[in-house]
């Protein structure tokens, strides 16, 4: 297998202090190699999004190390990974994360405003992925206008613009009815097939986890073994096999 693009190794992360101090995560590592689809799943407050947030370059480890492209990411200029974040990686919230009053356009085109490309690009750019998001037709509306569906296709569109490498999303069908919910899983593993993006998808629902290459869960702040019921599902993909194992 290639060298992991991502790495943590024994990472650990607190919030608060004193006697509000809480563990979040307690030692946890992780590889995620190029091209692929892995799911962090667990229970609520176990410690996902916190996890994520690491591998993503948005928050550091209180211990532990996390490697990009085998590189310490302690070693990287504030340059370096500001440039990372915004350009090598995309960001799929469940909040969404759209600025309201702004146009759908202005949104997704936020990422390129930062890189500091002009407003000609950036206008075909932002064009192109909202085209390949069926939303070119709401480019003018504002983003506050737009269903729950479309607002995550119009997410999806603004962490496309810059052409990421991996793409990190957090519970993203947290937020929709489950037809909804399944366009933009499609969506998603679209792109890590046909783009060879890398997903790296934070999730409590185990029927999307299980689409997912890799499944990584974790436990009060470590990394655990699912339950038999879970398990089966990971491996059959069928809620039958998981009614059999509770049978
Ligand atoms: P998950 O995404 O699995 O629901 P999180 O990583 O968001 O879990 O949170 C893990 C634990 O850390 C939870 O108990 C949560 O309450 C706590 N936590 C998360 N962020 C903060 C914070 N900024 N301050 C204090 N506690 C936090
Ligand atoms: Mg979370």
């Amino acid at each position: 297998m290639t060298e992991p693009i991502l790495q943590a190794r024994d990472i650990g992360k607190s919030y608060g202090s004193g006697d509000g101090r809480f563990d979040a995560l307690k030692g946890v590592s992780l590889d995620v190699h190029k091209g692929e689809s892995v799911a962090i799943v667990g229970k609520s407050g176990s410690g996902k999004s916190t996890l994520m947030h690491l591998l993503a370059l948005l928050d550091d480890p209180d211990r532990g190390t996390i490697s990009i492209g085998g590189k310490d990411a302690k070693s990287l200029k504030p340059r370096e990974l500001n440039k990372l974040r915004n350009e090598d990686f995309g960001f799929v919230f469940q909040q969404f994360f759209l600025t309201p009053n702004s146009t759908v356009l202005e949104n997704v085109t936020l990422p390129l405003m930062i890189a500091g490309v002009g407003t000609r690009e950036r206008k075909a750019r932002g064009m192109a992925v909202l085209e390949q998001m069926e939303l070119a037709d709401k480019a003018k509306n504002k983003a506050t206008d737009l269903s729950g569906g479309q607002k995550q296709r119009a997410v999806i569109a603004r962490a496309l613009v810059n052409n990421p490498s991996v793409i990190f999303a957090d519970e993203p069908t947290g937020n929709l009815d489950t037809a909804t919910g399944a366009v933009v899983e499609d969506i998603l593993f679209s792109l890590n097939k046909t783009q060879g993006i890398t997903l790296i998808i934070v999730t409590h629902d185990v029927d999307l986890a299980a689409r997912c290459d890799r499944q990584f869960f974790i436990k009060d702040g470590l990394e655990a073994v699912p339950d038999a019921e879970t398990a089966a599902l990971m491996t059959t993909g069928s809620i039958d096999s998981a009614a059999e194992v509770r049978a």
